[in-house]
């Protein structure tokens, strides 16, 4: 970091600079320009959402919290349809549900795309007020006597009362601020790849059985990521599919096929390749997800500086539901309100933005993050739920479905082959460890 020297009548450009013009950023800035503060976001890409990638589903409880009119939102589709799915190499099994509280105000649930997304929070940010620079990477934080009190980018220095990074998941500057370990380890974070596909709406409907205006969620766990720990997804957008791939970093490296032919092959699969028959790639992405909970958090407050987001690691993958950005969403508007509140207090110190952390602990954010502590374990100790357990179910089902002439056997005769090769007590304890977990 690069520490400089103020002078005795020091005053700063900004009240606040936010690093990241993501979902936290964007509307960490909103809340304080509607404030009246003087805040700038400097974004890396060239506008906001350029470089940012979801699955993407976003429960949208906590937009709805800070723009009411967050229907005008670019949002894709309301999702009616949860399914998941266990594959194996030669089967799928769908649990598709749906329930008309899964649409209900409060409790929806949108597909998005975060170019579009990201760049409707900037502009209700600068709206409000605040000052946006895309295309500049921030390098460094600058110090004076032990407090940060700006950045450095661009060959430039810019001074401000605090600092808020909300640069996502790779964020180098909470490491530089002292707040984390300089990279989290390989176990705890996932790599992701997606494609956009382009197709009618009315051809995506009627795949995905859906009524106009309304679509799928869709989790796979299984013989997609070769036995990785991790899975694949499938999100209906207005016109388009994002189907994608995600698998834990640790396990990718042991594996002989790339997480891109990974996707490659999952579209390829007999239950996938009619879905995005004929559509049209649009777009190709890759992204890190922060997988490993709340043991990965860094130290969320410094003199000077906060973390909001996936900079703080805010995002759990619990294989029936990602989620990420509605952290960050209301970790930015925390963000916001506690640096509101320590600059009308006059302090911005570490003691001065305690006010964060207290929030936060209050909020679902931390505790859904403690709630879910165990998670991540849980799917290293049971790597039987992506290979195993989908042969299992496969080889249950089969014989159930395929009748050939042949004398039929008891159901319980046909499951408890496959259940006994896995072994009950296994199965059981797996299922205990799950429920704890979850
Ligand atoms: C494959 C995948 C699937 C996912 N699926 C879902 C899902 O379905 N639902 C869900 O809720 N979440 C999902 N997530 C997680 C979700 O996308 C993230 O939790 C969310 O994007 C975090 O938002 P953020 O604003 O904290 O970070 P980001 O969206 O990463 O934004 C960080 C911003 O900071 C900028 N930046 C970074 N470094 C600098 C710098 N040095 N200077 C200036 N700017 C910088 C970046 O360009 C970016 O705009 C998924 C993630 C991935 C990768």
């Amino acid at each position: 970091m690069a520490e400089i020297t103020l002078d005795v009548d020091f005053e700063p450009d900004f009240d606040v600079i936010v690093v990241g013009g993501g979902c936290a950023g964007c509307v960490a800035a909103y809340k304080l320009a509607e404030a009246g503060k003087a805040v700038l976001v400097v974004e890396r890409g060239n506008y906001s959402g350029a470089k940012n990638m979801t699955g993407g589903r976003i429960y949208t409880h906590s937009l709805a919290k800070v723009f009411p009119d967050y229907l005008d939102a670019p949002l894709q589709r309301k999702v009616s349809h949860e399914r998941i799915s266990l594959m194996a190499p030669d089967s799928n099994f769908t649990v598709d549900f749906t329930s008309r509280e899964l649409t209900e105000p409060g409790q929806e649930s949108w597909t998005v795309l975060r170019a579009p997304f990201d760049q409707w929070l900037a502009e209700k940010a600068e709206e409000a007020g605040a000052e946006i620079i895309p295309g500049i990477a921030v390098e460094d934080l600058l110090m004076a006597n032990g407090k940060v009190v700006g950045i450095s980018a661009a060959g430039e220095e810019m001074t401000a009362r605090m600092v808020i990074l909300a640069d996502g998941v790779n964020s180098l500057l909470t490491s530089k601020a002292g707040l984390s370990k300089p990279a989290p380890a390989i176990d705890q974070v996932a790599v992701g790849a997606k494609e956009t596909i382009q197709l009618d709406p009315a051809v995506i409907e009627s795949r995905f059985l859906c009524n106009p205006g309304e679509g799928a969620s869709w989790l796979f766990a299984g013989s997609m990521t070769n036995g990785a720990i991790g899975g694949a997804f499938v999100y209906t957008n207005e016109d388009s599919i994002s189907i994608g791939i995600v698998a834990t970093m640790s396990e990718v490296i042991k594996q002989d096929i790339p997480v891109y032919q990974m996707l490659e092959n999952f579209k390829n699969r007999p239950e996938i390749a009619p879905l995005i028959r004929d559509g049209k790639l649009v777009e190709y992405s890759g992204h890190v997800v922060p997988e490993g909970g709340l043991k990965m958090m860094p130290e969320l407050v410094g003199n000077g500086v906060i973390v909001a987001g996936d900079a703080a690691m805010m995002c759990m993958n619990l294989g029936y539901t990602v989620r990420g950005m509605d952290l960050a969403i209301a970790s930015g508007e925390i963000a916001g309100k506690a640096a509101i509140q320590a600059l009308d207090a006059g302090d911005t110190s570490k003691a001065g933005l305690q006010c964060y952390k207290t929030m936060l602990d209050q909020s679902f954010i931390m505790r859904d993050m403690k709630q879910y502590e165990n998670f991540p374990e849980f799917m290293e100790e049971c790597p039987r739920l992506f290979k195993g357990y989908p042969e299992m179910i496969r080889d249950i089902m089969n014989p159930m479905f395929i009748v050939n002439g042949q004398p039929r056997e008891s159901l319980k005769k046909m499951a408890m082959g496959p259940i006994k090769e896995i072994g009950m007590f296994t199965i059981a304890k797996d299922a205990m460890k799950g429920m704890k977990a979850l």
